[in-house]
């Protein structure tokens, strides 16, 4: 068996026929406990009647095959190959904080995100097992106390944490406190934000579909993108609509009670751009496309000016609400890759800004 972990992929390559035989005597089925415990006593009998080199790839196959995560079988690993307990030995099939960031990397790929942004694993080591993820929209002392009250591995947050370059690691300030307190409890960050507004099911194609436009496009396309595509969204509504009507179909899908919206009321909407988060700077691409209505967070009130002097209409949800139901629905894509980990949406998190 060549060393290392393309050897052990090598080695199982090669042993199908021997899982298989051994799947059928012991009847296998993943997370059953009694059958891992009888896998575990055939492994350990198996392997030393197969000779030295043999026995961590025996044990190894058993590992995939039942998923073995007891610590019994991680012992058992140690004793029989501490050479390769590198390799699986934190559990065979568990899946770890790597496994999770391709996923996320999948749903929302990195070259989506904007130049200044800082996407991906951003705190932790990704060779890590996770059982328990949590998402929120922003790492919070809120959510920070709910993912270590709930003892999670690892939590998606959507902004990133730390943003900006950080020159020292303090209690002193909020960032270093939050990071600290992650690091202490050992939970990991991974933040898609910019990557997961543009990606094909990203916060803003959910948006502008959630509002009902049609043949949607991406407001400021990628040059060269494979995909097409690109920053915020426009499409078109199926038919005109007044201005107050469109508001009140985004506040039904964002399940929220108010909004502050630039323009009259019975103004005709038809063309609709959207750019979740605080994203006043696509009011020039809304506009490049004739678009009646600009979609976004929220904006700075002389954006606001701007816009109702060129006669372009503003929704504006607010930052939170523009954005966390997509965390939402990213807890639900992860549980349904991963139907082994519990996942959920943060209950703590709350938007800082209240309508009163
Ligand atoms: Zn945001």
């Amino acid at each position: 068996m060549r060393n290392g972990e393309a050897g052990l992929r090598h080695w199982f390559e090669n042993q199908g026929t021997l899982a298989r035989q051994v799947s059928t005597r012991l009847n296998l089925s993943p997370g059953n406990a009694p059958v891992t415990n009888a896998a575990c006593r055939f492994a350990r009998a198996s392997a030393w009647a197969a000779g030295s080199e043999d026995r961590a790839a025996h044990f190894l196959v058993l590992c995939v095959l039942v998923e073995v995560r007891s610590d019994a079988g991680v012992r058992f690993l140690k004793n029989v190959a501490p050479g390769h307990c590198g390799v699986r030995a934190t559990g065979s099939d568990m899946s770890t904080i790597d496994d999770v960031s391709g996923v996320l990397r999948s749903l929302a790929p990195h070259h989506l995100a904007e130049d200044w942004d800082n996407v991906g694993l951003l705190v932790g080591d990704r060779e890590r097992p996770v059982k328990r993820i949590m998402t929120c929209l922003t790492v919070t002392p809120e959510s920070v106390q709910e993912a270590i009250d709930q003892q999670v591995e690892l939590i998606v947050a959507h902004h990133p944490i730390p943003f900006r370059p950080l020159k020292r690691l303090t209690t002193e300030e909020t960032t270093g406190r939050l990071l600290l307190l992650l690091i202490d409890a050992g939970i990991a960050v991974y933040s898609p934000h910019t990557a997961f507004d543009s990606a094909r099911d990203g916060i803003n194609q959910r948006l502008a579909e959630g509002v009902g436009l049609l043949r949607i496009q991406p407001l400021e396309p990628i040059e060269n993108d494979p995909d097409g595509l690109g920053a915020g969204r426009w499409g078109e509504l199926a038919e005109s609509l007044a201005l107050v009507d469109v508001a009140a179909r985004l506040k039904e899908f964002l399940k929220i009670e108010g909004l502050h919206m630039v323009g009259a009321p019975a103004q005709p909407i038809q063309r609709v751009a959207v750019a979740c988060g605080s994203a006043g700077q696509f009011l020039g691409a809304a506009q490049q496309h004739q678009c009646d209505l600009l979609i976004t967070g929220e904006t700075s009130f002389h954006t606001c000016l701007a816009a109702a002097a060129d006669q372009i209409a503003m929704l504006l949800p607010g930052h939170y609400a523009s954005e966390r139901f997509a965390v939402e629905s990213l807890a639900e894509s992860l549980g349904r890759h991963f139907p082994e980990l519990v996942v959920w949406a943060s209950q703590e998190e709350a938007d800082p800004l209240q309508w009163i």
